[in-house]
């Protein structure tokens, strides 16, 4: 963990007139920053930013959004940069509850939402045993904000009535020993975290387990941000694919047919101008919303 960094002196978000709570001395608020766009943050974060004397942040969090701390707090990285090795998760903890005990505001600012794959559970578990008092505010996930940004429903009546969230990486950052057999029966649409480095093994489980080798993929990565990039493949296709491309993590990956709905609600690729590509992607052969 290092101190840190230089920021744009530009404390000029504001927030809107309500009644937001305070952020006290010795207290640790653990925030999701959402996913990249800092129009994504919550106004609770916002209201965090501007209050926090310290703030430990994580590599996946924008430096845009940082500029809306307040001009004279310390900024402290936890995180990987610079093939560093990442901060170890327990002294990220323990320095939390040091900078709470010595009586800083602090605000612990994690990428998307703080309990969704982020080890939020874990830090705030550790604050409260040391006895410092904790308040969470949720952020919007890289699985459902980033795909969002991709065009890609989460659920959609005609594809999924469940989505499964899983994650590439166990606790030891090897492939998670999950029983892939069951989630593929079990769920239409698989959300994968952490999924590049596993990504061969993972759709060779999933293969096996009887999904369809032409089964829509969509790996989007660093999504929200100006550099969102989005491959579309199938799950036969989706390991060359990833090879020949220069797509580097953090990427979310979505398995389902839920990625044809691309085709149609790629508003970003709108924005500059594309057009859809199918107004009917599912094939239903009548209007969106006629049953
Ligand atoms: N708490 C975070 C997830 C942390 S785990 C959340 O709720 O989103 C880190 C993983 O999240 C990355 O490896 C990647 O799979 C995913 N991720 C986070 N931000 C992302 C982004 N902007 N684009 C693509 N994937 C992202």
């Amino acid at each position: 963990m290092t101190d840190s960094t230089p920021r744009a002196a530009s404390h000029s978000a504001v927030l809107p007139t309500g009644d937001w709570p305070e952020l006290l001395p010795g207290w640790v608020w653990l925030c999701g920053a959402g996913p990249g766009d800092p129009g994504l943050m919550t106004l609770h974060g916002l209201n965090a930013l501007q209050q926090a004397d310290v703030i430990v942040y994580d590599a996946l969090v924008q430096k845009d959004i940082l500029a809306w701390a307040r001009p004279d707090a310390e900024l402290i990285y936890a995180g990987k940069r610079g093939g560093k090795p990442s901060a170890k998760q327990q002294d990220i903890s323990l320095t939390l509850v040091d900078l709470a005990k010595a009586g800083r505001r602090v605000l612990r600012l994690k990428g998307g939402d703080p309990f969704v794959f982020g080890r939020g559970g874990e830090e705030a578990q550790t604050l409260v045993q040391h006895d410092v008092p904790v308040r969470i505010i949720p952020g919007i996930s890289a699985g459902i904000g980033g795909l969002a940004y991709a065009g890609i429903p989460v659920t959609h009546r005609d594809v999924n009535q469940s989505v499964t969230f899983v994650t590439g990486h166990d606790q030891t950052g090897e492939t998670t020993n999950l029983n892939w057999k069951a989630i593929s029966q079990g769920s239409q649409v698989l959300v994968i975290y952490m999924g590049m480095k596993h990504i061969a093994r993972i759709a060779g489980a999933l293969l096996d387990a009887g999904r369809a080798a032409d089964e829509p993929v969509a790996v989007v990565t660093e999504a929200t941000t100006k550099n969102q990039q989005v491959l579309e493949t199938t799950l036969e296709n989706v390991v060359a694919d990833i090879e020949a491309s220069d797509l580097e993590p953090p990427a979310i990956i979505c398995i389902g047919r839920s990625v044809k709905m691309r085709q149609v609600l790629d508003w970003q690729g709108m924005l500059e101008g594309k057009p859809a590509r199918n107004l009917d992607p599912l094939g239903r052969g009548r209007p969106a919303e006629e049953r």
